[in-house]
């Protein structure tokens, strides 16, 4: 299985992700786990990235299709993956079609979760308060979603044009959700 999943911050990606690859046996990979596990190294790049994130803003896509290239190429992805968070941009979509094409391989689907504007909000907002995120503030988080509606909404009407685009309501328990997205995933094999 090669897997996306996407939609806005907040909407419940990273841990719905850990589930359906745990579920197929594929590694779960988050661009945005990666850079966050590049704070406090003291690269140019990493204070880079760093400054990036706090104000809410992407990575540039030559570091991130870089990032996300070597790691597809690491043994535990040679059977499958589920990118969270990663492509973001039509360029991303661009470096992963390219990947693909000369690997002889293919997505087999993009899920896109999809939630109430309010609903994210508030649970960024209490992600916050729990775990300390940096990005995880008023002022980033209107960014973060300002960006992603800008850049990466419009990536959905491509992966739905090529038919591979899986709605799922994000909305309810995470178990709910999970049980929404395999049920949509089984209908495929
Ligand atoms: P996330 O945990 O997926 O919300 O990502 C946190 C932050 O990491 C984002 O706000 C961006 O600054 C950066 N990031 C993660 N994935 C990407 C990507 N595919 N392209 C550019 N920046 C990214």
């Amino acid at each position: 299985m090669r897997l996306l999943i996407m939609g806005p911050p907040g909407v419940g990606k990273g841990t719905q992700a850990k589930g359906i690859a745990e579920h197929y046996q594929i590694p779960a990979i988050s661009t945005g786990d990666m850079f966050r596990a590049m704070k406090g190294q003291s690269t140019e790049l990493a204070k880079e990235v760093q400054a990036l994130m706090d104000a809410g803003q992407y990575v540039p896509d030559e570091v991130t299709d870089r990032i996300v290239v070597d790691r597809l190429g690491k043994e535990d992805a040679q059977n499958g993956w589920l990118l969270d968070g990663y492509p973001r941009t039509i360029g991303q979509v661009h470096a992963l079609d390219k990947y693909l094409e000369e690997r002889g391989q293919k997505l087999d689907a993009v899920i896109s979760l999809v939630a109430d504007e309010e609903t994210v909000k508030s649970r960024l907002l209490k992600r916050a308060a729990i775990e300390g995120r940096s990005d995880d503030n008023a002022e980033t988080i209107a960014k973060r979603m300002k960006v992603y509606h800008e850049a990466t909404d419009p990536l959905l009407d491509v992966y739905k044009e090529r038919g591979l685009l899986i709605e799922v309501n994000g909305e309810g328990s995470v178990e709910t959700v999970d049980e929404r997205i395999r049920q949509a995933l089984d209908k495929l094999s």
